[in-house]
């Protein structure tokens, strides 16, 4: 049975992004995937053994690619595997090396703490404006003739600026979690939840109520802000590949930010100083989240500063105007 921490714990949840998976082009096996999860659990252990509550979201975009591929490369001797089971595959795959990893972290630490990965739907409306014109490519490039037997299992397909032909998917914006009330029931009985991963496998509802997955990707930093707004979290930490968010990034006038009230984020965020498909992602999460829950803290960092940055000493803390 997980403990409950014996003082009041402040929560957070900790979205985790694809560097605490794969580090670089030549670490994206399974055994340095896991070694990537050990590491950026350390700091996660760090965090709960100074009293923190956590729940844990991750992504899963290169693994949902590699699956693809191997269906793709199996397809004359093996069954295919619709999208929304492999995201439910990834949830399971990537929350069992988290789970395991901590369960470590805390044997070694004397920490009685339990783990609990749960499989996460999302709702999506069907009516979704990015269902009509899908806009995030996924899997590799083919022909028009293997294109066409994937639209034949439900995808859209689109030639690409003449590179081949690409399985096209839509991006809805998430609205419920369908296993809230049981990731709830697991934080406050003190368990250690990992959930929503890779954005939560989207589905969507029919007029009797019935859930369906479909072929979807939802973005895991607007899914994990969700989740911390619904939590009413105290703090919404979004783990990266950088210490700190900048301004101008990469440009010779860079200014990597300490701190930014609700109201910086959104002018600097409509000044395009944060990448779309990247840090923009990562901005409109923490102004979502700071909308619906400004008691609450936001902080983008990454996993080696995660400690430190709870101390104050770096990171980009997001919080509520003065
Ligand atoms: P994740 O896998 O964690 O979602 P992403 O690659 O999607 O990571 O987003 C993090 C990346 O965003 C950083 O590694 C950095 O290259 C990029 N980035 C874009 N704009 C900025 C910015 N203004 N400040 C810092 N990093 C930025
Ligand atoms: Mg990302």
């Amino acid at each position: 049975m997980a403990q409950a921490p014996s003082h009041p714990a402040k929560t957070a949840v900790i979205a985790i992004g694809g560097n605490s998976l794969i580090t670089d082009k030549d670490h994206q096996d399974v055994a340095s995937q896991f070694n990537a999860v050990r590491e950026t659990c350390k700091h996660i252990a760090d965090m709960i053994e100074r009293g923190w509550n956590v729940i844990i979201t991750h992504g899963n975009g290169p693994q949902v690619g590699f699956i693809l591929r191997r269906n793709e490369l199996a397809a004359h001797e093996v069954h295919i595997t619709p999208l929304d089971v492999i995201g439910a595959d990834t949830q399971g795959s990537i929350g069992y090396m988290i789970s395991q990893a901590l369960d470590n972290e805390f044997t070694k630490r004397g920490i009685q703490r339990s783990v609990a990965a749960v499989v996460t739907q999302v709702l999506v409306d069907r009516n979704d404006p990015g269902f009509k014109n899908p806009t995030k490519g996924i899997g590799g490039f083919t022909d028009e003739a293997s294109a066409r037997q994937f639209e034949a299992q439900g995808w859209t397909v689109r030639e690409d600026a003449g590179r081949g032909w690409r399985r096209m998917i839509a991006s809805p914006q998430p609205l419920r979690i369908i296993e809230l009330d049981a990731i709830k029931t697991l934080v406050a009985n003190g368990f250690i939840v990992v959930g929503v991963g890779g954005g939560g496998i989207p589905v969507v509802q029919d007029e009797d109520g019935m859930l369906k997955g479909v072929f979807a990707v939802i973005d895991k930093d607007r899914a994990s802000a969700l989740l911390a707004a619904e939590m009413k979290v105290d703090l919404f930490l979004i783990s990266t590949a950088v210490e700190k968010v900048a301004l101008n990034y990469k440009k010779p006038n860079q200014v990597w930010l300490d701190r930014m009230t609700l109201s910086e984020a959104k002018q600097y965020y409509a000044e395009g100083h944060f990448l779309s498909g990247s840090m923009g992602p990562k901005v409109e999460a923490m102004i979502a989240f700071l909308e619906a829950n400004p008691q609450g803290k936001g902080l983008i960092t990454d996993p080696q500063h995660i400690v430190d940055a709870l101390d104050g000493k770096t990171g980009t803390w997001i919080v509520a105007d003065a």
